[in-house]
């Protein structure tokens, strides 16, 4: 028998990032709300998202450094169909690429830009979403 605890977890009702051994850092750090990047230490290259070989110099080697959570909108796409009945109610929204002050980009949220408002280039910087008790997702707001 299981016993489910009330809490965060139940209400939250769209998918959940599924981590691996090269991503559990990556989601550990977020869940302690610090942005920590993946960095190869046979080139120093970064790479996000999360991957076992490094892209430059194919080492398998890696270690975490902190980044800022400053960047700017590289690109965004407004989403019209939900993928998932869990973004029905809240359609249209924005998929953002955001390109960090590091230089690699990752994809989330603008929360408080309206899609007709997003601009390339636009300064954004990280917070933090607490959706469940395990599991914080980076989403961004203007800078
Ligand atoms: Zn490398």
């Amino acid at each position: 028998m299981t016993t489910v605890t009330p809490g965060q977890a139940q209400q939250y009702s769209k998918p959940l990032p599924r981590t691996n051994a090269d991503s559990a850092p990556y989601w550990e750090h977020m869940k302690e709300h610090r942005l920590h990047i993946q960095r190869c230490t046979g080139c120093g290259t970064l790479r996000m998202y999360p991957r076992p070989m490094c892209a430059e110099c194919y080492s398998v080697e890696s270690d975490w450094v902190p980044a800022s959570g400053r960047g700017a909108v590289y690109s965004w796409c407004v989403v019209h169909q939900p993928v998932h009945p869990g973004w029905k109610d809240e359609l249209p929204f924005t998929i953002v690429e955001v390109e960090l002050e590091e230089g690699v980009r990752i994809r989330s949220t603008v929360v408080d830009v309206a899609p007709s408002e997003l601009r390339i280039g636009m300064p954004v910087e990280l917070i933090y979403e607490d959706v469940t008790d395990e599991v914080t997702l980076p989403k961004f707001k203007r800078a």
